[in-house]
């Protein structure tokens, strides 16, 4: 019997395991099972017409024990608090995964940006950012792009910010315009890492034994299109591709240089109106049963779930998103011997250049892009082995073994730390 999907609660379930198996007690970690901060704001928005809207915002800030809280800020307008939690807890998580000294949080506007006008977003992004500027800052909660939110959101957010503060603060989001501090590499940084993941883990499960390897990727956004182009130009066919507007299938393997150049020119950046030969269009419940080797969930939460986990014919699943695959779902998924490199190691990669982004930030310089891939491409390939030493040691999945690695840190520091 199916339940109502709360991402909240599966990611408590997920954690509880995790602790079990680790023999350690609630009273060491029951701090990691609410936020420590959550607020919930009103946007008022003078809208292109002149009426007003108001908008609900939210910024939950999970932990802060490793660090400043850390976490993008999402446009949707399905959004809600629960949602919000669950992502802030994530960050969390992968922050300890892959070991940057951050906690966790995560914003949102329920909103959909594709009815707004640029100047009512931008507007609407200023409204948001003075409603939470109580409580982020370069020291304190640092935003980042997140689903439907870019570069040139995170640059609105710093202006708004550093003039309330009457300084410029390059440092208070990371995933800015390269002119104001972003850093180079950011923008791909999520989409690389997914490659890299997928990549390391064709390589230990020694996937078809060399021979050709079949990825479908769920999303072109941000994420999905940097995968698409960085697993095709590591040799891979992607056979799969689809946005909200549709979705198309070539088992020969389809022409990612064309559709990323589709993407780039159409007004909407969407998949609408492509076609090449040998391609069919799919569906997105097509796209995530499909024949191929490797699933790339980049889009949004609840995507793998009860009702079509043992359709699933890929091998592997790499999680682009948060939160694609539901605790039902993975158990299928693993009952059948489906292996999931989980969210917050597969889409670390984002987070780890934003920590590179706000370093230079606070210590005004820049790197050269060789230099931020090079040291993305080692902490990503150091957090998989670490995750899958301990999955090995516990004979356990992956994704417990990345929750192990990450209670585990956060136990230690909240042990040094103590109770305040
Ligand atoms: N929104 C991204 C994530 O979910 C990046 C967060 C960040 O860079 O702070 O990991």
């Amino acid at each position: 019997m199916a339940t109502t999907y709360n991402p909240y609660d599966d990611m408590i379930a997920v954690l509880d395991t995790a602790a079990g198996m680790l023999n350690i007690e609630e009273k060491e970690y029951c701090t990691f099972r609410a936020p420590e901060r959550e607020l919930k704001v009103s946007v008022p928005v003078q809208m292109d017409d002149g009426s007003v809207r108001v908008f609900e915002g939210y910024r939950v800030q999970h932990s802060s024990i490793r660090g400043p809280f850390k976490g993008g800020i999402r446009f949707h307008h399905e959004v809600d608090m629960d949602e919000v939690k669950a992502l802030s807890a994530w960050m969390t998580l992968k922050c300890a995964v892959v070991n940057i000294p951050y906690g966790g949080g995560k914003g949102a506007v329920k909103v959909d940006p594709s009815e707004l006008s640029q100047a009512e977003i931008e507007r609407l992004t200023r409204g948001y950012t003075k409603m939470i500027s109580p409580i982020i800052g370069p020291e304190q909660d640092i935003p980042a792009p997140d689903v439907n939110t870019n570069a040139q959101v995170m640059g609105w957010i710093m202006d708004t910010y550093s003039t309330l503060k009457g300084y410029s603060a390059p440092g208070v989001v990371t995933g800015k315009p390269i002119e104001i501090g972003g850093a180079l590499g950011r923008r791909e940084a999520t989409g690389r890492g997914v490659m890299i993941a997928t990549n390391e883990a064709i390589q230990r499960m020694n996937l078809n034994n060399g021979a050709d390897i079949r990825i479908a990727i769920q999303g072109m956004g941000n994420v999905g299109s940097i995968a698409a182009q960085l697993l095709h130009e590591s040799g891979h066919k992607i056979v799969a591709v689809n946005d909200v507007t549709g979705g198309l299938y070539n088992p020969a393997g389809l022409d990612i240089p064309s559709i990323l150049a589709h993407l780039a020119t159409s007004p909407t950046h969407a998949l609408a109106g492509y076609t090449e030969p040998g391609a069919s269009s799919i569906t997105n419940a097509e796209l995530l049963t499909c024949e191929c080797d490797v699933l790339a969930p980049c889009a949004l939460q609840n995507q793998i779930t009860e009702a079509n986990a043992k359709d699933v014919k890929a091998k592997l699943v790499v999680e682009g998103a948060n939160g694609p695959t539901t605790v039902e779902a993975d158990k299928i998924l693993t009952e059948r011997g489906v292996t999931v490199i989980p969210d917050i190691l597969a889409n670390a990669g984002g987070v780890v250049v934003s920590y590179f982004e706000w370093v230079q930030n606070l210590q005004h310089l820049r790197w050269d892009e060789e230099k931020t891939n090079e040291s993305l491409n080692k902490i990503m390939l150091q957090s998989f082995h670490e995750v899958d030493e301990a999955r090995k040691q516990h004979n356990t999945t992956f994704r417990m073994g990345a929750y192990m690695v990450a209670l585990e840190r956060l136990v230690k520091v909240k042990r040094i730390r103590g109770l305040a």
